[in-house]
């Protein structure tokens, strides 16, 4: 059977994994996580429910260095909700890496709190597209350290008319990042969104039966 210490994860994540109840990997888990954390671009379609949101964290939450204090890692997510759910998991994971803090930005917060949280160092931002984008404009927000972008949902991220705002946050990433573009299904625009902003990305497909 499949485990998740076969990667080379650091053993305190996967002992805080275990105590949520995560033990084995789900097939989208096991095959975009490899790849992740050999630092490689991909485009992750698997459908809802499969686990794409681990699938992501753990390579990042792995690749986090704590001793520095700007954004090393970007997720841009459609929806408050899942901007809320997201930062949940991230912080059960964070509990495994001292001194890593989360920033989560969604419409609806306390914006000074926000603010004070970046001033005092961040290395992982959670956020949708508007909200990132004012903090951006203020400049509360730089990306110049993001080494590590996740589009997630990004069916949704463009159905919701967002297209705009992701690629100009996109633009203001170091183009010598890994990207990983996660997906339920892959219409045209979010082929087209992958093939401007990746480079050689690898190709995983979950198929609908294998859950
Ligand atoms: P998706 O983004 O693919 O729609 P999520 O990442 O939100 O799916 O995961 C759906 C649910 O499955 C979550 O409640 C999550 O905690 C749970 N989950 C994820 N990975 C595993 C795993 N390896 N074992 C058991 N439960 C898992
Ligand atoms: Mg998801």
């Amino acid at each position: 059977m499949t485990t998740f210490d076969q990667w080379g994860i650091s053993p305190e994540l996967i002992r805080t994994l275990q105590h949520h109840g995560i033990s084995t990997p789900t097939p989208v888990q096991e095959e975009a996580i490899p790849v992740l954390l050999a630092g490689e671009d991909a485009i992750v379609q698997a459908q809802t429910g499969t686990g794409k949101t681990l699938a992501f964290l753990l390579p990042i939450m792995d690749k986090l260095k704590a001793d520095r204090p700007d954004p090393q890692a970007l997720i841009i997510t459609p929806t408050r909700e899942l901007a809320i759910q997201i930062t949940a998991e991230a912080r059960k994971l964070a509990a495994a890496r001292e001194g890593i803090s989360i920033l989560a930005a969604y419409g609806g917060q306390d914006v000074e709190r926000q603010l004070r949280k970046l001033h005092n160092g961040t290395q992982l931002v959670i956020g949708t597209p508007g909200r990132l984008l004012d903090h951006l404009r203020r400049g509360s927000l730089t990306l110049g350290a993001v080494r590590m972008l996740v589009l997630d949902e990004a069916d949704q991220m463009l159905h919701m008319g967002f297209l705009a705002e992701v690629e100009a946050i996109i633009h203001m990433v170091p183009k010598n990042r890994q990207t990983m573009l996660f997906s339920a299904t892959m219409p045209d625009n979010v082929k087209r969104l992958a093939r401007s902003y990746m480079d050689r990305p690898r190709d995983i497909r979950i198929a609908e039966t294998s859950r």
